[in-house]
C-alpha cells in the first residue's frame, strides 16, 4: 500500500496579471504548493496526497476545492459559514513582482477551531505543516493543532515542519521564534531556509541552524540556502553538504523552498537516502525558479534525471 501525505495550512486565491490588462485566478500557498508538487511527481499508487484547511461557503471556496480535486489532491476542508479564502494579487512593474495580501480574515484561520474533521492519521502517514500554518491560527488553535500533531506522532505518523518564518504574520518576533521552536519540537524532520533563520535566530551558518533544530528534538534537519550548499544533519551524527548547480536565468524564485520540500520528501519517504532526496529537491527547485509562477507543471522525470544538480 502507498503512503499518505497530509498537508495542513492555508491555500489562497491568487490573482496574477495576464495580457489584455486582466487577471487570471489560480490557487497557491506554501504548504499547498508542497502538496501540489508532491502530487505532480509521485504516482497515486506511491502516495495519496490530501490537504486539510478551512474555506468559506462562497463560490471561490468551491473553485478552490475543485482546483485541488482536479490536481489529484483530496480536499479535506472545513466549511466556515460567511467566510472566504485569503487572497493575494501580483503586481508587475517593469518585470518586478510585488504582492498584496488580503488574508487577515481568511477562513483558514479557523482550520484548528475543531479538529474532529482532521482526517484519521495512522502509523507511517506523513503530516506536513509550516510556520505559516501556525502563524495564522489563534493561540487556542495552535495548541489544538500541536496536541493533534503529538497524538499523530504517538500513532507512528511522521511529522514534517518547514519554519517558513514570516514576521508580518506574527504580533512580535519573540512570539514567532517561540511558537516556531515549539512546532519544530513536535517534528521529526525540519526543513528551514538559512537566510530567514540567520535573520531571526542569529545562526552564524547553516550548520548552526541544523544543530539548533536537532537540539530542539528533530531527528533530521535539512537547511536550504538558496544557491549555496544544502546542509543535512541527523541525530545519528550523519551529515553532508550538497551544492546545487547555479541557475543562470532565474525567472521567479516563488515556491523554490516549497518545491524543494516536495521532491525531497517524496524521495526520502520512499527510500531513506538523504543525498538522493536532496538531489531531487535541488533538481525540482531549479526547474521551478526557471519559470514564472508558484505552480510550474513538472514531470517526475525532471526530478529523477536530476541533471540539474551535482554533488559537493
Ligand atoms: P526559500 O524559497 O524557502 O527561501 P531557498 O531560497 O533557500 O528557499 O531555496 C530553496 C532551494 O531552491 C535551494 O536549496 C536550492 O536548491 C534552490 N535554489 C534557490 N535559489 C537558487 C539559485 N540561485 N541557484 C540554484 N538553486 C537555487
Amino acid at each position: 500500500m502507498g503512503k499518505r501525505f497530509l498537508a495542513i495550512g492555508e491555500c489562497m486565491v491568487e490573482f496574477s496579471p495576464v495580457p489584455e490588462g486582466t487577471y487570471a485566478i489560480s490557487f497557491a500557498g506554501d504548504t499547498f504548493n508542497t502538496a501540489w508538487y508532491a502530487r505532480q511527481i509521485a504516482t497515486p499508487e506511491e502516495l495519496e496526497v490530501s490537504y486539510f484547511s478551512a474555506v468559506g461557503d462562497d463560490a471561490l471556496s468551491r473553485q478552490l476545492a475543485g482546483f485541488m480535486e482536479d490536481a489529484g489532491i483530496f480536499p479535506k476542508l472545513r466549511t466556515i459559514p460567511n467566510a472566504a479564502p485569503g487572497m493575494y494579487m501580483i503586481f508587475l512593474n517593469n518585470g518586478e513582482r510585488s504582492f498584496q495580501y488580503w488574508r487577515s480574515q481568511s477562513a483558514a484561520r479557523h482550520l484548528a477551531d475543531d479538529l474532529t474533521e482532521l482526517p484519521e492519521i495512522s502509523s507511517g502517514d506523513v503530516v506536513y505543516f509550516s510556520g505559516i500554518t501556525v502563524a495564522i491560527l489563534p493561540e487556542g488553535g495552535r495548541e489544538r493543532l500541536f496536541r493533534a500533531m503529538t497524538d499523530a506522532a504517538d500513532q507512528g505518523a511522521r511529522i514534517v515542519f518547514d519554519p517558513n518564518l514570516r514576521p508580518c504574520l506574527w504580533p512580535s518576533l519573540e512570539d514567532m521564534c517561540r511558537w516556531t521552536m515549539s512546532a519544530a519540537a513536535l517534528s521529526e524532520i525540519v526543513l528551514p531556509s538559512f537566510e530567514d533563520e540567520a535573520c531571526h535566530f542569529g545562526d552564524k551558518d547553516a550548520d548552526a541552524t541544523a544543530t539548533r533544530y536537532l537540539e530542539n528534538g528533530a531527528r533530521l534537519a535539512v537547511v536550504k540556502n538558496g544557491q549555496d550548499p544544502v546542509v543535512v544533519r541527523g541525530i545519528d551524527g550523519d551529515g553532508f553538504r550538497y551544492q546545487p548547480e547555479p541557475v543562470a536565468d532565474i525567472v521567479d524564485t516563488t515556491a523554490a523552498g516549497d518545491s524543494f520540500n516536495a521532491a525531497f520528501l517524496v524521495e526520502y519517504l520512499s527510500r531513506p537516502r538523504p543525498r538522493e532526496a536532496v538531489r531531487a529537491g535541488c533538481a525540482l527547485a531549479r526547474r521551478v525558479i526557471g519559470s514564472r509562477g508558484a505552480l510550474v507543471p513538472v514531470s517526475r522525470i525532471d526530478v529523477i534525471t536530476g541533471k540539474a544538480c551535482q554533488s559537493a
